[in-house]
């Protein structure tokens, strides 16, 4: 399996990227995001194979399609310690922690069941650790092969960041410097994070919004010579890495709410940065029966506006708002442009121009009305993608609504993305809504909405009360690389 950019770089038959290439990297050298070149497809065969496998086992066949140049057995090792119910055991009480990411019916009418896929049962309690857990292992094998190490430079609205830390943390010649909006994140979040003892984290609070710490990783990144002197790697959500370990659970909630292959499922993500539904989109490229892939987004509807119009129109930080799904607090959406790239039938020059553009003029429009950048608009609905809002009131009350009906506590995200699945919801077609963190995170608006905390999974009981370590810095790039260089002495 080779890589290519979605600009047109390593495109040509003679020039190969291999999994391992891109496994520790961000953008590509133009500036594009990697994506395979060809998706690798799933027989009828292999997915009634897939239905009896463990969670493990279902990762290492999907893995193996993808990471072609890491040998089957460590490959198989590396899964088979990542999913495990030790790992995942923050599942709630009536659920199977050994299930990984368990399907819990909400409401079936006619036919159609709402059903959550809990994502969140991982050590910082938000789908992140999904990937991010098989993502440390990958990089500690990775790197004791090359005898190398990596200085990861991320940013977080708040669980990248704490997932990233919870996967990295003591691994041998990995350090983390993780940028977080100062003082813009829950006090559980903030708490997770800031609370971690071991030297390799290095918590950095930025005077700013989560864009302003993501444009300085892109500016760091940016800088060739810094990024390959000082082993700078990335794992924000456009790592490939983490993109295809996201593929996996969607295969899982198909193959567990199916009892064969004719039956369709449909998904909806709570989205930000378009990560985890971009790998909804892979496994559909893939021959997953998926009907529709549903984008459901808060206040910050960037996304939501695209698939209703057309236009993709990024926000300036005055216009990004702070909202109570903060983890989906976003102005643009750094993984959008892998689906732009399929969107366009892989045309990586006008993926190129249309990006460009973004940075000059703040967006494009693929409408098709006259002066458009481009018509594929219409051809959305072929890759079955719709959207929808959910503002703080709608969250409230979703929160208030699945609490009384079924006894469930969901977390804002979660509500976001009931919310916005109820309305598109299909006569015989199960609608899959990502459970993508517990409530726990979130407590201060589940107060609001219940008038009662969040229960809490054993072990985190006290965790804002425990000793903090951070850095409070102003978004400045020049400064950044100086405190990067203080740490590695590189
Ligand atoms: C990161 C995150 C999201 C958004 O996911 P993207 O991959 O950025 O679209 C949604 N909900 C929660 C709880 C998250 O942590």
């Amino acid at each position: 399996m080779q890589y290519l950019s979605t600009r047109g770089y390593a495109t040509s038959s003679d020039s190969s990227v291999s999994f391992s290439e891109i496994l520790l990297g961000g953008l590509a050298p133009d500036g594009g995001l990697y994506l395979p070149k060809s998706y690798p497809q799933v027989t009828a065969d292999e997915l009634n194979i897939w239905r009896t496998l463990s969670y493990a086992d279902l990762a290492f066949e999907v893995l193996r399609k993808f990471a072609t140049d890491i040998p089957e057995s460590d490959l198989k090792a590396i899964t088979t310690k990542t999913y495990t119910a030790e790992v995942y055991k923050n599942a709630r009480q009536d659920e199977s922690a050994q299930a990984i990411t368990p399907l819990r019916t909400l409401q079936e009418k006619d036919g159609t069941k709402l059903v959550l896929q809990a994502l969140s049962n991982g050590p910082t309690l938000a789908f992140k650790d999904m990937a991010m857990q098989l993502l440390g292992n990958l990089f500690e094998y990775a790197l004791a092969k090359n005898h190398s190490e990596l200085n990861i430079f991320g940013a977080t609205s708040g669980d990248t960041g704490s997932a990233a830390e919870y996967a990295m943390r003591g691994k041998k010649g990995i350090r983390v410097f993780m940028l977080s909006p100062h003082k813009k994140m829950s006090a559980f979040q903030t708490a997770q994070m800031f609370s971690l003892q071991d030297p390799n984290i290095i918590n950095i609070a930025v005077n700013g919004v989560f864009d302003d710490c993501q444009d300085m990783v892109k500016a760091v990144s940016n800088d060739l010579e810094f990024k390959q002197r000082q082993k700078i790697g990335t794992v924000n959500s456009i790592n490939w890495a983490r993109v295809v370990a996201q593929v996996v659970y969607y295969f899982r909630g198909y193959l567990s709410a199916t009892s064969s292959n004719d039956q369709k499922v449909s998904f909806t993500v709570p989205s930000g940065n378009f990560g985890n539904i971009c790998a909804g989109h892979i496994a559909r490229m893939m021959g997953l029966p998926i009907a529709q892939l549903v984008v459901a987004t808060n206040e910050n509807d960037v996304l939501d506006e695209f698939f209703r119009t057309g236009v993709y129109r990024v926000r300036k930080s005055a216009e990004t708002y702070h909202t109570t799904s903060p983890s989906m607090d976003i102005s643009k959406a750094s993984n959008f442009e892998r689906f732009v790239y399929d969107l366009l039938g892989g045309d990586s020059a006008r993926v190129a121009a249309l990006f460009k553009k973004v940075e000059t003029e703040g967006g494009f429009d693929l409408s098709g009305r006259p002066g458009s950048d481009g018509d594929e608009f219409k051809k959305i609905a072929e890759f079955g993608f719709v959207s929808g809002k959910s503002i703080h009131a709608d969250r409230l009350q979703t929160i208030r609504q699945v609490e009384q009906a079924y006894g469930v506590t969901v977390d804002t995200h979660t509500a976001d993305g009931i919310k916005v699945a109820r309305e598109h919801l299909q006569a015989g077609v199960t609608m899959i809504v990502l459970e993508t963190a517990l409530p726990a995170k979130f407590n201060e608006t589940i107060r609001e909405a219940l008038g009662r905390d969040a229960e809490r999974p054993a072990g985190f009981e006290n965790i804002e009360s425990l000793p903090q370590r951070f850095e409070v810095m102003d978004a400045d790039v020049a400064k950044m690389k100086a405190l990067i260089t203080s740490h590695t002495g590189l």
